[in-house]
C-alpha cells in the first residue's frame, strides 16, 4: 500500500496505463469570453478584487497525492489565464518543516525568503511556476505562536483566550493576508488560492483548520469558494468490484464538519466505472459531473491533463463564478511533456549517494531536478541509490554483500551526484564517491554537504592533510577545511543556518558553471547549512589546481569549486534543486547530464553566445 499510495508524490510510475479519454477532446468556448487583456480590469470591477478559493481536503488515508491533485488544478487554472497563488495547511504542531528529520517527513524545502517547509510547496512552485513565501505553509505551530504573542502583548484585552474565535479567526486572517501575495513576479494578488488541507479530514489536530475554513466559506459566499475533496477507490481481489463506502463514509465526515463538498477528486488504480460514479453521486451529494477521476497514470505530468480532459476546469470555474472570463485551457507544453517522457527509451544511470537513501522522499527536489536535466538531454534519469556508509572500508566486514553491491553501481554508473545532508554518518564512504569520481573522470556534482565533501577529500589526498575534516563531523580537528561561518551570531546556536536566496557572484566567464549559467555575473540559488570552506586554507586548496569560481559579494565565502583538469567535477554550496522546473532544468543538474552522456562539451559550444 504504501508504495501504491506514494507514487505520485514521487513521480514514481504505477503499471498499467490505461488512457483516459483522448486530448484535446473537450475545449471550452465562451461566446462571451472577454479577451484576457481585460479579464483582470474586469475581475477587480465586479469582485472588488475578492479572492476565489479552492480548498483541497484529503479523506481514508494520507499520501493520497493531494499535494498534487491540488497543484494539477492550480496550472488547469492557470492555462485558462487566471493568477493562481497556493497555502499548504500542515496541522502539525512543528512551526516549520526545519526540525523535521526526511527520514520521516520527506525533505525539507527551502524558499526564496529562506522558510523551510512542506515538501509539497515543492510541488506548487513546480507546477505553477511560482515563487512562494514561508508564509504559503501554515503549521498549528505558527497560529499558536501568533496567537499567544498577541495574548503576551494584552492584545485580547483580558479576554478568555480560546480556539474558537481566536485561533480559527488567526487562521481566517493568515489566509486572507497571505492569498494576496503576488507569487508569480507580477504586481497585485492573484485570482484565485488553492489551499491544501494537510492530513485526513477527522484528524483531531485539523479541527480548527477546518472550523476556520467553514466560516470563510460562509463569509466570502457560494461564489467564491470551492470545495474539492480527496478521496480513494479501492477494488478489493483480483477483479472485485470499485468500493466506494470509504468515500462515502469520509464525505459524512465533511458533512458533520459542516462542510459539503462540491467536487469529488476519486484516486483509484483503473479509471472510475459509470455506476461506482452514479453510486458516489447519491450516496456523497455531488454531482456526476463533479467527480472527477484520477487513476493512475504513467507520470504525474498526465494529471492536469486528465482534469482537462474530464472538464474539470469548466466546472470549477463555473463554482467559482469565472466561467464568463476565463479562455480555454491551453496545456500543450504540459502535453508534449508527458507524452515525451513516456517514449523515451533511453536511459542515464546516475549514482546518488546519501544518507537517507531508504525513503526517496528525502531527496525530492533532487530527484525532480535529475527528472528535468535528463528530459532536456531526451533521457530518463535512472537513478542508484547507494547508501553511502556501504562505500566504506568498515562495511566490508559488516556488510560484505552490500558493500560490494554499492562499488559495482558506482562504477557502474556514469555520473556521481552526493547531495546535501547533516551529521557524520555515512561521511567517509562519501569522500570515497568523491575521490573514485575524480580519479576516475567520472562527472560529479557536490551540493552543500557534497561540495564540502569534496574540500575534505581534496584536502586529504592532495594537500596533504591527513586529518582534514568539517569541524561538524570533528571539532578538534588540527585541519579544519569546513567550518561554522554563521552570518550572525557565532554564540547563540538558534537560527544561525544561512538560509533562502543569496548571491553568487562569479569569479569568471571561463568556467562550466559561467558556461552552462549562460555567462552571468551572478546567481541567486537557495542556502541552508551553518558550515562553509575555511576561507584561510583557500589558496593552499586552489594551489593544487582546484577553483573556486563563485564566491559570496564578500569573497570570503566559497559558494562553487571546480577542477579544471576534469571533465565535469563541480562542488556548489547552494541547493540549485529548489529552483529548477520544468521545461527550465537546473543549469548545473543539466551540466551532469549532458557531461555523463558526452554532450557537455558540444551543448556548450552551441550556448557559448549566451543563447539558450
Ligand atoms: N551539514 C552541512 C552544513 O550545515 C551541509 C548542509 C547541507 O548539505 N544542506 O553546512
Amino acid at each position: 500500500m504504501w508504495a501504491k499510495i506514494n507514487f505520485i508524490r514521487q513521480g514514481l510510475f504505477v503499471p498499467p496505463f490505461l488512457p483516459g479519454k483522448r486530448l484535446h477532446s473537450q475545449i471550452l468556448s465562451h461566446s462571451n469570453s472577454l479577451s484576457h487583456r481585460h479579464f483582470h480590469k474586469h475581475l477587480a470591477d465586479t469582485e472588488k478584487n475578492k479572492m476565489k478559493y479552492v480548498l483541497v481536503t484529503g479523506g481514508v488515508v494520507s499520501g493520497l497525492g493531494k499535494g498534487v491533485t491540488a497543484s494539477s488544478i492550480g496550472v488547469v487554472l492557470k492555462a485558462c489565464g487566471l493568477r493562481v497563488t497556493s497555502i499548504k495547511i500542515d496541522p502539525y504542531l512543528n512551526t516549520d518543516a526545519g526540525t523535521m528529520s526526511p527520514f520521516e517527513h520527506g525533505e525539507v524545502f527551502v524558499l526564496d525568503d529562506g522558510g523551510e517547509v512542506d515538501l509539497d510547496l515543492g510541488n506548487y512552485e513546480r507546477f505553477l511556476d511560482v515563487r512562494l513565501t514561508r508564509d504559503n505553509n501554515i503549521t498549528t505551530g505558527k497560529i499558536y505562536q501568533s496567537v499567544l504573542e498577541k495574548e503576551r502583548k494584552g492584545d485580547y484585552l483580558g479576554k478568555t483566550v480560546q480556539v474558537v474565535p481566536h485561533i480559527t479567526d488567526a487562521i481566517k486572517d493568515w489566509i486572507e493576508s497571505v492569498s494576496a501575495i503576488p507569487v508569480d513576479g507580477k504586481e497585485g494578488p492573484a485570482d484565485v488560492c488553492v489551499i491544501e488541507l494537510g492530513g485526513t479530514v477527522g484528524d483531531i489536530e485539523s479541527m480548527p483548520f477546518i472550523e476556520a475554513l467553514r466560516q470563510l466559506y460562509f463569509s466570502t459566499g457560494p461564489d467564491n469558494f470551492c470545495l474539492i475533496h480527496v478521496s480513494l477507490v479501492p477494488v478489493l481481489g483480483v477483479v472485485g468490484e470499485q468500493k466506494t463506502k470509504p468515500t462515502q463514509h469520509s464525505v459524512r465526515e465533511l458533512r458533520a464538519l459542516g462542510l459539503t463538498p462540491h467536487f469529488l477528486a476519486c484516486r483509484s488504480a483503473q479509471p472510475l466505472l459509470e455506476n461506482t460514479k452514479q453510486k458516489l453521486s447519491q450516496f456523497c451529494h455531488v454531482p456526476a459531473a463533479n467527480i472527477l477521476n484520477i487513476h493512475d497514470v504513467p507520470n504525474i505530468w498526465h494529471v492536469p491533463l486528465l482534469l482537462r480532459n474530464q472538464n474539470a476546469h469548466e466546472a470549477i470555474l463555473k463554482q467559482l463564478a469565472l466561467l464568463c472570463v476565463a479562455r480555454p485551457p491551453n496545456l500543450e507544453e504540459w502535453t508534449t511533456r508527458a507524452e515525451t517522457f513516456d517514449n523515451l527509451t533511453n536511459s542515464v544511470k546516475i549514482a546518488m549517494v546519501g544518507k537517507y537513501v531508504g525513503l526517496t522522499d528525502s531527496y525530492l527536489s533532487v530527484v525532480k531536478a535529475l527528472l528535468h536535466a535528463s528530459i532536456a538531454c531526451s533521457l530518463k534519469p535512472s537513478i542508484e541509490w547507494i547508501a553511502a556508509s556501504d562505500l566504506e572500508d568498515e562495511s566490508a566486514e559488516s556488510a560484505p554483500e552490500a558493500h560490494t553491491k554499492a562499488w559495482e553501481t558506482l562504477r557502474n554508473s556514469a555520473c556521481v551526484l552526493v547531495p546535501g545532508g547533516f551529521g557524520d554518518r555515512g561521511v567517509k564512504g562519501m569522500i570515497l564517491a568523491a575521490k573514485y569520481a575524480r580519479e576516475n573522470k567520472v562527472p560529479y556534482l557536490g551540493i552543500c554537504l557534497g561540495m564540502q565533501i569534496s574540500v575534505i577529500e581534496i584536502s586529504r589526498s592532495i594537500v596533504g592533510w591527513k586529518e582534514a575534516n568539517s569541524t561538524e563531523f570533528d571539532e578538534q580537528t588540527s585541519n579544519p577545511v569546513v567550518i561554522f561561518m554563521p552570518e550572525g551570531s557565532r554564540t547563540h546556536m538558534g537560527n544561525t543556518m544561512r538560509l533562502g536566496s543569496r548571491r553568487t557572484l562569479l569569479q569568471s566567464s571561463d568556467c562550466i558553471t559561467a558556461k552552462l549559467y549562460h555567462n552571468p555575473e551572478y546567481v541567486d540559488e537557495r542556502h541552508r547549512h551553518r558550515y562553509e570552506v575555511n576561507p584561510e586554507v583557500v589558496g593552499d586548496l586552489e594551489k593544487t589546481g582546484l577553483k573556486f569560481v563563485g564566491k559570496d559579494e564578500s569573497g570570503q565565502r566559497m559558494e562553487i569549486l571546480e577542477l579544471p583538469s576534469h571533465p565535469f567535477y563541480v562542488g556548489v554550496q547552494f541547493h540549485p534543486e529548489y529552483k529548477s522546473r520544468p521545461g527550465k532544468p537546473s543549469a548545473l543538474f543539466l551540466g551532469l547530464i549532458l557531461a555523463a552522456t558526452g554532450q557537455l562539451e558540444a551543448y556548450i559550444k552551441t550556448h557559448q553566445n549566451g543563447s539558450i
